[in-house]
């Protein structure tokens, strides 16, 4: 059986769980994030920034220099 929910709770960050009201709201991972709360679990940089990618590694958001090396 299929359920659907749908899509009307206020968008709040994954990060800090706050609402996002900012202009520009991320989206990764299907979760919603501020732009300064998208950030790489390793070392901390700014994933929300234009053109940049982010990996996922055991539930671990990482830039792309950390997702090799780890
Ligand atoms: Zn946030
Ligand atoms: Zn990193």
């Amino acid at each position: 059986m299929l359920s659907v929910q749908p899509d009307t709770k206020p968008k709040g960050c994954a990060g800090c769980n706050r609402k996002i009201k900012d202009r520009y709201l991320l989206k990764a991972l299907d979760k919603y994030w501020h732009e300064d709360c998208l950030k790489c679990a390793c070392c901390d940089c700014r994933l929300g920034e234009v053109g940049s990618t982010l990996y996922t590694k055991a539930n671990l958001i990482l830039c792309r220099r950390d997702y090799l090396s780890i």
